[in-house]
């Protein structure tokens, strides 16, 4: 077996490293507060850092929102 089951969620370094990445919340907060679209602040695992995701779970975002 090459690669894992897949039944993680956990933030692939791959990933991780083309995120922009911020060193605190706060940072990250406020660049997500200027983006036209809900951004969410999550300190990543693999390189201690801030991210942002666009993923808000329970929050449906419709389709045509983002299309613009
Ligand atoms: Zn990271």
């Amino acid at each position: 077996m090459i690669s894992g089951r897949g039944g993680t969620m956990k933030t692939r370094p791959g990933i991780c490293n083309r995120k922009k990445s911020f060193a605190t919340r706060d940072e990250a907060e406020r660049v997500a507060a200027r983006a036209p679209f809900k951004l969410r602040a999550y300190r990543c695992d693999l390189c201690r850092k801030y991210h942002l995701t666009s993923r808000t779970k329970g929050m449906k975002t419709p389709r045509y929102e983002l299309g613009r």
